[in-house]
Formats: C-alpha cells, structure tokens, sequence
C-alpha cells in the first residue's frame, strides 16, 4: 500500500537523467533521504528505453555547448560505470558519410567540433577508404570515428536504480504527480492517492517535464513547449544484417537538433534503421494511430508550434511522407547503403523525443535546466542525454550543493 512521504529531495520521473540524479544525490548526502516518483509500473520506460542505444562521442555538438561538455564527460562517466557494474558493451566504428558534395561543408565543420571537443582518432576518409570499413556503404567523403559502443540503455536505469536503492533511496511507482505546492521552505507534491513533502523538488519528467514544471512555475512561465516527435525504426532481415558492421550515419541537416536516420547495429546484433522524425499526435503515443487531446490541443494553441510549421514545413512533410511510405524511407536509407530494397525491412519499434521548441519556433540546440527556489526542472534533455546521464546528473548536483551550503544565485539558461 502506497504511503504518504517526506524526504529532503523528492525527484519526479526514473527515467535515466532522473535515476542518474538520484544516485548522484545518495552518493553526495548519504544521510538524505531521496524519493523517486513514477508514473509507470517500473523504471525508463519512455525515451530511456526507447532509443539507438549509441554511447555519443561528441562530435556534433557545438563546442562550448552543455551538450558537447557533458556528451564528454558523461560518456568517459558512463564507460567506467559500466566496466564497475560489468554492463555490456559493443565496441564499433562509426562513419558518418557525406553523400553529395552540398554536404561536405557541414561534414569539415563536424571534423573541426571533433577535434575541438577532444575525440581521439577521429579522420577524415576518402570514398574507397569507406569500403575498406563498411563495405557496402557509398558516399563521396566521410568521418570515421573508431571507437563508439552500443548499449542497452536500461542496463544502465537498473544499475542505478539498485544502486540507490541499496543506498537507502525510495523509488515509488504508480504515482502520476498530478499538483505541486511550492512553498517557501518545502514543496508539496500530488499525486491521485498521495501527498508527498519535500525539501527540495528535481523535475525529470522527459516528455511531461514543461507541464510538471508549469504547475510550479505557472502556466506560460517557461521559454519553451515539448513538442513530442516520434522516431519509428525499422530492421534488417536476417539475411542482409551483414550489410553493416557498425554505425552508418548521414550528414545531419544543421538546421535541426536530429542526427538524421542512420544504420546501426545493437548490442543483440540486430541491425537498425531509424529514426525518422515526425510530430506525434500523443506524448506517449507510440502507435501511429494514438491520438491525444490534451496533448494535441496544447501544442495546437502554442504559438510556436506554428512558427516552427511555418519554418520546417517542407522537411517536416518530407518526414511525413517517409512515415507512411515504406518506399521514401527506404529511399532515404538506400543514399546510405544502395543495395538495400524495401522488402529487406522489417518494422520495428518507437521512440518519441522531448524535443523543447521556443516561441519564436526555433527548436532547442543545447540541455536547459532551470531553477526556480527550491525546485530544479530539466526541460531539454535530448540526445545525447543518455550519454551524458552521469555528468548531467553531476551538474544538477553541484549546483545543488551550492543551494544547501550557501545562499544560491538563480541560474537559468
Ligand atoms: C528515438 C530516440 C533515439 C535516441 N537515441 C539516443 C542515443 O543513441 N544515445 C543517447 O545518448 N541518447 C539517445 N536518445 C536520447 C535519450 O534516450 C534521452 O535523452 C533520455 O532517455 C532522456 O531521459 P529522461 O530520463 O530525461 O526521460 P524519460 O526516459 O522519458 O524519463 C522520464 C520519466 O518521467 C516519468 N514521468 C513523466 N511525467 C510524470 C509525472 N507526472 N509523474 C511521475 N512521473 C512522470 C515518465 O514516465 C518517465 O519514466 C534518443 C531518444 C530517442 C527518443
């Protein structure tokens, strides 16, 4: 029987970043108690599991940036996470091919953030070297990155969570936070059945983080709205997973925050294709044809849902259309890997990201993590945030230790 609560800190959402947290938190203030909130039957069952299950070098994201810093960090963290709690790891190359010369600028840009952002071995690859290492992709330049891993990013939520728990860390489940209370020395949160006290609140809440973080702030108080974009995959037939070997990824478009649909081979040895992006018609909807109200009607009435149509309108349809045509994607695939048809597919599953988008329609590049009194929000934790779960998690608990230990300057970004 579920029970009423009063902890020190009191995190909502066991998602990875939300579990990372937790752990991090328990390590740092042992004789805190730390309480977990989730709406679902047991943990990371959203974006956490729902993933490429690519450990990210860093090498797309801007240098400077909270993503190029923590994919870094995080993922040196994670890898000697997993090699402590002996979690499985796939080591493989990945390219990242450039299939027409218009995508060769983006391309030497890529190299340069790389190298900036300290990936060791990175190189720059003619076409016939690309066959030497994945055989049957074609491009006319590519960058090869010789070390990445594919995991399952669940290992690392349950490590985590039994971690924390053998720590003395309370995960409860079945509990949709539903109202929150913030008051000037502790926060009180609902949920339909309980009421849960805290000293200090951690919003991780994936695709519901800006709505939990809107009942504490107010409604229209945030920068930005999640917007939910589906990512469906695909799979290789058995007969053709020899096609790839690693990781096979497109120059992505500069003009979003998405890596574009690549190949990749997962720790179980299926090969991937995917993810596309489309907006979803339910935060959660991972059937094509779930439909939300509430949540289609809210980024409906958002005025930079519409600015963000009126500016991709053209890529998004083209999205569209690799939806619902197994043709056009497979197309999109085939400038990757020619000799792949459509019958060589079989679906596969789907994520969605918690994608933030501003009001002038603009999607978030980097993580944002705001701070308001005693409440901390994770608002924009894309990929690579499964990589960097760990350094995000630290991050959170530096400047939580700054606002136990001393009087906290307001940081928001
Ligand atoms: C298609 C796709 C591919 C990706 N590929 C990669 C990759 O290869 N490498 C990489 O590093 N990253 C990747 N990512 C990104 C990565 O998966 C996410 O950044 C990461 O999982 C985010 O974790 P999270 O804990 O913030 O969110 P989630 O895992 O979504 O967790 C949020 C949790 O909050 C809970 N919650 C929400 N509302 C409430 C509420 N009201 N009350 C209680 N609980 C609530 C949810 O049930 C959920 O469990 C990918 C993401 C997607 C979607």
């Amino acid at each position: 029987m579920m029970r009423d609560t009063s902890s020190d800190i009191l995190i909502i959402g066991a998602g990875i970043i939300g579990l990372a947290t937790a752990y991090q938190l328990k390590k740092l203030f042992p004789r805190f108690q730390v309480t977990v909130l989730e709406k679902e039957k047991m943990s990371g069952m959203h974006q956490s599991a729902r993933n490429s299950g690519v450990i990210h070098s860093g090498i797309y994201y801007k240098p400077g940036s909270l993503k190029a810093k923590n994919c870094t960090e995080g993922r040196n963290a994670l890898l000697e996470f997993c090699r402590d709690n002996e979690i499985q790891l796939k080591k493989l190359s990945k390219v990242i091919v450039a299939a027409q010369e218009k995508e060769i600028p983006f391309l030497l840009e890529l190299e340069k953030r790389g190298h900036i952002n300290g990936i060791q071995d990175l190189k720059r690859i003619s076409k016939e070297e690309l066959k030497e290492i994945e055989p049957h992709a074609t491009g006319i330049q590519a960058l090869w990155v010789p070390e990445c891993y594919s995991i399952r990013f669940q290992d690392v939520v349950e490590k985590l969570s039994l971690h924390f728990k053998k720590m003395g860390g309370e995960i409860f489940f079945d509990q949709k936070v539903i109202a929150i209370r913030a008051k000037k020395d502790r926060v009180i949160v609902e949920t339909p059945r309980t009421s849960h006290t805290a000293t200090y609140l951690i919003n991780c809440g994936g695709l519901f983080s800006d709505r939990i973080a809107s009942l504490v702030l107010g409604k229209g108080q945030i920068p930005f709205q999640i917007i939910p974009f589906r990512g469906e995959y695909w799979e290789l037939v058995e007969s053709k997973k020899d096609l790839v070997k690693g990781l096979i990824y497109p120059v992505p478009d500069p003009k979003f925050p998405f890596l574009g649909v690549h190949l990749s081979r997962m720790i179980d040895g299926r090969v991937l294709a995917g993810p596309n992006a489309v907006l979803a018609l339910a935060r959660e909807g991972y059937k094509k044809s779930q439909f939300n109200l509430e949540d289609f009607f809210q980024y409906l009435c958002y005025p930079g849902f519409w600015k963000m149509v009126a500016r991709y309108w053209d890529v998004g349809w083209q999205e569209v259309q690799r939806s619902l045509r197994k043709k056009a994607f497979v197309k999109q695939v085939q400038r990757l890997i020619p000799q792949v048809q459509e019958h060589d597919f079989i679906e596969s599953f789907t994520g969605i990201r918690a994608q933030a988008v501003k009001k002038d329609g603009t999607m978030l590049d980097d993580f944002a993590i705001m701070q308001k009194h005693n409440t901390f929000h994770v608002l924009n934790a894309p990929s690579p945030a499964a990589t960097s779960c760990l350094s995000i998690a630290k991050f959170i608990c530096e400047h939580f230790s700054k606002r136990l230990f001393s009087e906290f300057e307001s940081f928001d970004f």
